[in-house]
Parts: structure tokens; sequence; C-alpha cells
């Protein structure tokens, strides 16, 4: 079993402008100290997934092929800053297509679990609203809500403190 961290990624790795999506890259802007912290986190036992809801892709605002653009870049940067995020899942679906990945359906984390051995409770979950705490309660993961700039560094911190 392995032990891991799974990231929401709007609003905890890159800056979330309510309202809009990231449809390409030059909408993407990392949050201060955000690759930093994932370094840091590399540097440990857990593996780091990213779990994220990407509706733009069924709004039709963007393509599987442009989603896979956008996160080759920001793993690009992550990497050059020392940082290895294990895998990245995400869910295209609307809201009203009522699927069972996007979260707080805990679809992604379903998928996770086929392709890794987690141990889901010594694991951890880092969102930056309300809603991630559900899914989190639901899988059965400890959950830190990042808020601000520093919220991931803050919550890197504090998982390494307590492992
Ligand atoms: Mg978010
Ligand atoms: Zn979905």
């Amino acid at each position: 079993m392995v032990k891991a961290v799974f990231l929401d990624r709007d609003g905890v790795i890159n800056r979330l402008n309510i309202g809009s999506y990231v449809t390409s890259w030059d909408k993407f802007e990392f949050l201060k100290g955000a690759k930093q912290a994932i370094a840091r986190l590399s540097n440990s036992e857990y593996l780091i997934f990213i779990i994220t809801n990407q509706s733009a892709i069924n709004r039709g605002l963007l393509t599987p092929e442009g989603l896979e653009v956008i996160h080759n870049n920001m793993l690009f940067e992550i990497e050059e800053a020392s940082g290895k995020v294990e895998k990245i899942y995400h869910c295209p679906h609307r809201p009203d297509e009522k699927c069972k990945c996007r979260k707080p359906e805990t679809g992604l984390f379903e998928q996770v679990s086929k392709d890794y051995d987690i141990d889901f409770p010594n694991s951890w979950f880092v969102g930056d609203f309300e809603s991630d705490r559900e899914v989190a309660e639901k899988v059965g993961l400890k959950f830190i809500l990042a808020k601000d700039d520093d919220g991931l560094a803050k919550a890197v911190e504090r998982i390494l403190e307590s492992s």
C-alpha cells in the first residue's frame, strides 16, 4: 500500500478565477509557492495525484487535447522545480450530466484505486472548496482546506509534520 496526497488543481495549484475556465496555457497561473510546495512533498513518502473537475471540456470550451497541452506544460514546470506528480485524473462532465466522477462524487478516486493500492486512511486530500471536504469524507481521506496563495505550502507543512 502507498500513501498519497491528492491535490485539487484550480484554487490549490493555480489561481481560480470564478466564472472563467482555464482553456489555454496562457490562462494558467501558478499560485505563489505552489511548485515549491509540490517539490517538497515529492521528497517524502507520498505519491502525488491531481484530481480535477474540468467541465470546460463538455461545455465545449476546451478539447481533451487542449487539456493535455495545459497539463503537459504544468507538469514540465513542476518538474523543473523538482516536483513529481504521479498522475492526473480529471472529470470532463458538466454538472447536469450527473456523472459518477465529478467531485463531490467519488468516481475519480475509484479510478485511482484501480491503478494503485492506496492507503486511504493515511492519505490526504487538499482542496479549496467545502465540497472537496465532502468527497474526502466519503472516500476516507484526511482533508485540508487550502486558502490563499500559500494554502498549498501550509498544507504540505502540516502533512509532513504529522507523518
Ligand atoms: Mg478547486
Ligand atoms: Zn465526470
